[in-house]
Order: C-alpha cells, then structure tokens, then sequence
C-alpha cells in the first residue's frame, strides 16, 4: 500500500519500459506489470532493428535492467491486472501474480532446472516462435529480466499428474532449493494515481488464409519466426535454413507484405512496420551470405517516415533487394518442399511464378491477446480494430476514454519502436501531470 504518487505500468515491451523509467526518474513510484515471465516485449525477440539495424537486444537489455533495478520501480512478471476501482489521482487496482514455481529471491538462473527437466526440448518455444524447443523447467531467453526460472503448470508431470521420476529432477538440480511447489497465486492491492497501458501487439498466424499455405507448407514462416532465425542466439544459430526435412541453407527469400493487413476481410489496417522490416530483413541476409537474393512482394510501399525513403533505396542499390508490386494469389509446393508463389506483376500486368526457398509473410499485427479483459476490467473503450481508443487523436492523443488512465506504444495503434518510446514519454508526461494537480488540490 502506497500514496498516491503512484503509477501502474501495464506492459513491459519498450514502451512500458520507457513510460516507467521517465516516472522513475522523476521521483514517482512506479509498478510494472508484465503477463510474461520476462519484461522486453517484442523488441526482445528482434535481431536487428530499422532504421539503424542496430542490435535490438544490445540496446534493450540496458534498458530493460536499469528498469528492473530502478529503486522507484517494482516489476511484478508473471502479473496481469484484475480489477480497477476509483478514480483519477486514487485508483485500486488488484493485481493476479501467477506462480512461477521458482523464488524468485533465490533464483540465480543459472538453468540447471531447465537442463535437468525430465521434460527438456519437448515443448514449442514461445519466444522462438516456435521454432525451438523447451522444457517444462525453463528461462524465457538469455537475456531475460528477471532472469528467473518458470515451471510450465501445464506441461510439468509434478503439477499434472503429482509424480516425476522417483523426485522431481529440477528440484534436486537446483543447488539455491529455489523451486517451490507449493507457490500459490497472489493478490496484491495497489493504490495509484494514474494507469498506463503499454500492452502492445501479437502477430496474426495466418492459418486460414490457406492459399499461403502457412502451417502446411514448411517453409513458409513469419516475420516474427525469421526474426529468431536470423538471430546468432536463435534456434538455428543465426543460419537462414530451409525448415524442410533437408534443411539446406535458404539462398533465396520472398517477403510478402500486408498479409491480413489491409484486408477488408480480416484487419484493414495498415500494420505501420512491415514494408521496413522486410527490407531490414533483406539487408540483414545480404549480411549473412553475399550470394542472397531477396524479393519483396508489396501492395505499395510505406516509408513514411525519416530517413526511410532512403533506407528503401539503400536496400535495392546496396543490398540488391528486388521490390516487386504484387499481392501474390496463391503460394504451393514444389517435390523438393520449395515455396512456389503465383502471382500477378501489377506494373506489367504478366502472369508469373517464382520459386524460392523461404517465404517469410509480413502477417498483420494486431492488440495483444487480453486487451479486451483489460478494457472490461479498467472501464476504457477500444477501437474498432481492439487498439485502446484515445480521447481525441488530435489533441489528447495519449489519453484513454477513462481519466488518469493512459496508453502507449502499439497498444494505441501500430508504429515503430521510436514512435513507441516518444509516445511513452508523452503518457508518462500526463501521468504525472494528472497526479500532481491531484496532489496540489487535496
Ligand atoms: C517481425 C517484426 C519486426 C519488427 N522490426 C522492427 C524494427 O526493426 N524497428 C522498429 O522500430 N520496430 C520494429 N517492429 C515493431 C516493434 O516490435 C514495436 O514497435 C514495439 O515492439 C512496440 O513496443 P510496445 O512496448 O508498444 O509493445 P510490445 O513490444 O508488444 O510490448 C508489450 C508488452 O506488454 C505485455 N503485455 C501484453 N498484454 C499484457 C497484459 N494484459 N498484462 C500485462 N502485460 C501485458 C507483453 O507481454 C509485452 O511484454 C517489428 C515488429 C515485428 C512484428
Ligand atoms: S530454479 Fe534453481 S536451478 Fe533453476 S535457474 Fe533458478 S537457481 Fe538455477
Ligand atoms: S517436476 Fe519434472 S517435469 Fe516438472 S519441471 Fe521438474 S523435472 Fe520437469
């Protein structure tokens, strides 16, 4: 229980981290609140990042431990927000801390759990997307913060089933006694001044647009998966690989965009970062290998922002990637499991096919899953499209339907890291606006 100096940050991707770091510094006590067992959001999963094609994780990691060991700011991971009560200047709020199964005091991660589990590789890894394998016992990735173990409730045979191996191998492992069995879900009450939502974005899986043959086809991947492919600590090493069981090097990509973006159908929108990362991803394969072709399949291309224009023109004159202004019809597979896109040259107005060895789909990116929970729970309204809808996008552009409660980043609407993190500062900015005047007036 604290004053009402107070804010509560929901989502530790960048935006969070930023929104919660500016309130930190300036004297505010902060909660963070991430659903995951580790803070960083998508930007942890990236390997390099546009404009710059600096190393994502480089420049987060820093970002995301001198967050954690901010002493105005306390990290509640594995935490989700279950009721809102009060108003601007003096909320309650009960936060939901689910069990990790791990102390989180005497966890060192040093990962003997995890290399111990009776379970270990078994299960899809979801910050590889899918494309590694876990335990049961497992760290989130290396970098994590905290870098604290977590036991899978689902997945563990001790918690299912009341039995694994004659003792539960993690535990005997863990020279800390860290794993707890018997951790139970918490409650916590918080009073605060302001809220802020910063809960970002999830890739549509495009299983249903079966003419793309994700799910079906093996070498057909997302943006997300080709992220941690093309990453030195990803599940392949950093190598582009084809995913078929011959798993020779991938030497020539096709990126198609807006895949459920713009789609009348599905998400009309415009997913802001696709055409950019797919250059970004043509130029970090050119980096890899010298002998990599990249083609990139678009409806029209959207740099609209600094500097981008340029980045497009430096990704075809100085990486060789080829633009091609095609919605691709239909994507099959050839005997040797190599992706055949059919398409139409919109510019010419011909009938072509072209074969390669990895199609990466820029898939629409949409609210995170929960954000509709989160707006039931906080009494704010959505968009049509699920993004937390603002007061006026004018002129309380960072400011939800519901006073002292504020959004950022991707959870407003789609846009890039550094628009994320100025349009944190800008919530974080009325937060403390909003609690000042409620403190001045009491
Ligand atoms: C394939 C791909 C490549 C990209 N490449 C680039 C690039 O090169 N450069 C660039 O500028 N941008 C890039 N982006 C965009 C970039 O990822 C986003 O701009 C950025 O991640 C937005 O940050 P955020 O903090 O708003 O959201 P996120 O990074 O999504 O973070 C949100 C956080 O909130 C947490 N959360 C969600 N719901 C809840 C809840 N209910 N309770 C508690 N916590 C919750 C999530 O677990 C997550 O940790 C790329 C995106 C994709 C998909
Ligand atoms: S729970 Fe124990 S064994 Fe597992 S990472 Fe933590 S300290 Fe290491
Ligand atoms: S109890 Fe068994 S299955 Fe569960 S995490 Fe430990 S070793 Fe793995």
């Amino acid at each position: 229980m604290t004053g009402n100096k107070s804010v509560l940050v929901i989502g530790g991707g960048v935006a969070g981290i930023q929104a919660s770091l500016d309130l930190a510094e300036q004297d505010f006590k902060v909660y963070l609140v991430e659903k995951n067992s580790s803070i960083g959001g998508r930007m942890s999963q990236l390997d390099k990042t546009f404009p710059t094609n600096d190393c994502s994780i480089c420049i987060l990691a820093p970002k995301m431990l001198e967050c954690f060991g901010h002493e105005n700011i306390t990290v509640l991971s594995y935490a989700e927000l279950k009721e809102v009560s009060g108003e601007k200047g003096d909320f309650t709020v009960t936060v939901r801390k689910k069990p990790r199964y791990v102390d989180e005091e005497k966890c060192t991660g040093c990962s003997a759990c995890e290399d111990a589990c009776l379970l270990k590789d078994r299960f899809p890894d979801e910050f590889d997307m899918g494309l590694g394998k876990r335990g049961a016992a497992y760290l989130p990735f290396a970098q994590a913060v905290p870098r604290v173990a977590v036991i899978d409730e689902e997945r563990c045979i001790f918690i299912t089933k009341g039995k694994c191996g004659k003792a539960p191998a993690c535990k005997e492992a863990c020279e800390r006694d860290a794993i707890d069995f018997e951790q139970k879900e918490e409650e916590i009450v918080l009073h605060v001044g302001a809220i802020i939502f910063a809960t970002g974005l999830d890739a549509y899986e495009p299983y249903e647009i079966e003419e793309y043959g994700y799910g079906r086809i093996e070498n057909v991947i997302t943006g997300l998966q080709y992220e941690r492919m093309i990453n030195a600590g990803g599940p392949t090493g950093g190598h582009l690989v084809r995913l078929s069981s011959d798993g020779k090097p991938a030497k020539k990509l096709a990126f198609i965009l807006c895949v459920g973006s713009r789609d009348l159908k599905k998400y009309p929108y415009c997913s802001s970062v696709c055409c950019m990362y797919a250059t970004k991803s043509g130029m970090l394969a050119r980096e890899h290998e010298e002998d990599m072709e990249s083609f990139v399949f678009y409806t029209d291309l959207r740099a609209f922002g600094r500097g981008f224009q340029e980045y497009i023109e430096r990704g075809t004159e100085e990486y060789g990637i080829n633009y091609i202004r095609a919605r691709p019809a239909k994507i099959t597979a050839n005997v040797d499991k190599s992706p055949v896109i059919w398409y139409e040259d919109t510019q010419s107005g011909e009938l072509k096919r072209m074969e390669v060895d990895l199609v990466i789909l820029a898939t629409a990116l949409v609210p995170s899953k929960g954000v509709e929970e989160l707006a039931k729970v906080s009494g704010v309204e959505l968009d049509e499209y699920g993004f937390f809808k603002v007061k006026d996008p004018l002129y309380a552009p960072v400011d939800t339907t519901r006073e002292g409660i504020f959004v950022c980043g991707f959870a407003q609407s789609p846009k890039d890291i550094s628009d994320s993190v100025a349009q944190a500062s800008g919530a974080a900015g009325r937060a403390g606006e909003v609690i000042s005047i409620a403190l001045s007036s009491k």
